[in-house]
C-alpha cells in the first residue's frame, strides 16, 4: 500500500517535471518564428512534437478525400473525407479518472489545464496563443480532422454559447468571439480557423474554443471561400451593386445563408465595431433570437494577401440534425468538407451516393428558415 506521503511527495515531482517540460518546449516553439506575427511555425511545431510523443494519435494515413463536383457547374465541388480514425475517438483519448493528489475539475473537463495535466499522462502541452479577449492554450487533436488540427481553449473554464440573458451583453460577447477569429485567421494564413457554436457542431459546450486547421496541399478555398469569392467578382464587376469593401454583405447561392466579410482584419474589425449589432439585431423575432446559435469561419488564402474573409452562418440552437449525416454539420461541413468514420458510408461515397446534391441538401437542412431570415433581411 502507497502512504499518503509518498503520493504526495510524488505528485510534486511530477509537477515540477510538467512545469519543466512546458517551459522547455514553449521556449523552444516560440524561437522557431516571430510569435507576434506568426502562429503558423510555433503551432505546426506543436503538433509535431506531440506526434512524436503519441498524443497525437493518427496521422492521417489512411484518410482518403472524395471531391463531389457539380453535374451542373465543375467548377463547384464539395469534399467528402472517409477518416476511420475519428471512429476510435469515442474511446476516449485519455485517462477518465484522477490520479491521488490531482482534482477532477468541473466533471472531468477535457479543455481544463489541470485536467488534461492527468487526462494525458503528463504528455499533452499547450502553445499560448494571446487574443484580444485574453489568453487562450492551442492544444493539438488526439484524433485530428485535416493537417495541424488544434483546439485553442480559453484559459478560464467559460460556457461556448455567446447567448446570455441580455441582448445587447450577448452581441458583446459574440462580437468578442468574432474579433478574435479575426485575429487569428490574420496571423495563421492558409489555415480555416472555425467555431461551432451550442447545438451547431460543438461537442464541449461548457468551455469555450476555437479550432484550427491547416488546408489540405493544393486548397485554395474551400466552397464556402470560393462561393464568396464568385459573388465578390459579380458585385465588384456588375453594373447593379457597389459594394463597400468594409461592409458585410448576405452569401447568397450557397447551401446555407451566411453573412460574410472581406477585408483586411483591421477593417473587418471595425465594421464588427460598427455595424454588428444593426446586421444581426434588427426587428428580428424575440423567439427566434432565443434559439439563435452561430458557426463562425475565418480563413486568410495566402502570406501574400492580407484581406480575409469571416463567415457567420446563423443557426437554430434546437435543430441539431441534418438529413444524410449521422454526426452533426458543424463549421467544417458548413465550409464544404464532410468527414465520414465508418465503413458504410465510405461504401456509399465510393458508390456515388453521397453527391454534390446530396451535400447540398444536407447542409441546407442544418438552417431554419427564421435563421435565414436574422441575415437575408439585412
Ligand atoms: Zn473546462
Amino acid at each position: 500500500m502507497i502512504s499518503d506521503t509518498l503520493h504526495e511527495t510524488m505528485t510534486a515531482v511530477i509537477r515540477r517535471q510538467y512545469e519543466r517540460a512546458r517551459e522547455d518546449l514553449s521556449m523552444r516553439l516560440h524561437s522557431l518564428g516571430d510569435p507576434d506575427d506568426d502562429l503558423v511555425s510555433m503551432i505546426e511545431g506543436l503538433c509535431t512534437h506531440q506526434l512524436h510523443a503519441g498524443i497525437v494519435q493518427d496521422d492521417l494515413h489512411a484518410l482518403e478525400r472524395f471531391q463531389l463536383t457539380s453535374s451542373a457547374d465543375p467548377a463547384r465541388v464539395f469534399y467528402a473525407d472517409y477518416n476511420p480514425a475519428r471512429a476510435r475517438r469515442h474511446q476516449g483519448a485519455g485517462r477518465v479518472e484522477a490520479p491521488p493528489g490531482w482534482a477532477r475539475l468541473h466533471g472531468g473537463c477535457y479543455l481544463c489545464p489541470d485536467n488534461i495535466l492527468w487526462q494525458q499522462r503528463f504528455g499533452q502541452f499547450p502553445a499560448r496563443v494571446p487574443l484580444p479577449s485574453g489568453d487562450f492554450l492551442a492544444w493539438t487533436n488526439p484524433f485530428p480532422l485535416g493537417h495541424f488540427h488544434i483546439t485553442l481553449a480559453a484559459e478560464a473554464h467559460v460556457p461556448q454559447s455567446w447567448m446570455r440573458t441580455e441582448r445587447e451583453e450577448s452581441l458583446t460577447t459574440l462580437r468578442r468571439r468574432l474579433v478574435d477569429l479575426v485575429h487569428l485567421a490574420d496571423r495563421l494564413p492558409r489555415y480555416l480557423v472555425f467555431e461551432n457554436g451550442t447545438g451547431a457542431g460543438a461537442t464541449l459546450p461548457h468551455h469555450h474554443h476555437f479550432q484550427a486547421l491547416r488546408k489540405w496541399p493544393g486548397l485554395v478555398r474551400y466552397p464556402i471561400e470560393e462561393a464568396a469569392r464568385r459573388q465578390e467578382d459579380v458585385d465588384r464587376f456588375g453594373n447593379d451593386r457597389v459594394r463597400s469593401l468594409t461592409q458585410p454583405y448576405v452569401l447568397r447561392d450557397y447551401p446555407v445563408v451566411a453573412l460574410c466579410w472581406h477585408g483586411t482584419a483591421e477593417e473587418i474589425v471595425a465594421s464588427l465595431e460598427a455595424d454588428l449589432f444593426q446586421w444581426v439585431v434588427k426587428d428580428g423575432g424575440a423567439e427566434d433570437w432565443r434559439h439563435l446559435t452561430t458557426n463562425l469561419i475565418a480563413s486568410r488564402e495566402s502570406v501574400g494577401d492580407e484581406r480575409l474573409r469571416l463567415f457567420l452562418i446563423p443557426r437554430n440552437a434546437h435543430i441539431t440534425r441534418a438529413t444524410g449525416l449521422a454526426g452533426a454539420v458543424a463549421s467544417l461541413e458548413l465550409a464544404g468538407e464532410l468527414v465520414f468514420a465508418q465503413e458504410q458510408e465510405r461504401d456509399r461515397i465510393a458508390a456515388g451516393q453521397v453527391s454534390y446534391a446530396s451535400v447540398w441538401e444536407t447542409l441546407a437542412s442544418a438552417q431554419d428558415a427564421g435563421s435565414r431570415k436574422m441575415v437575408e433581411a439585412g
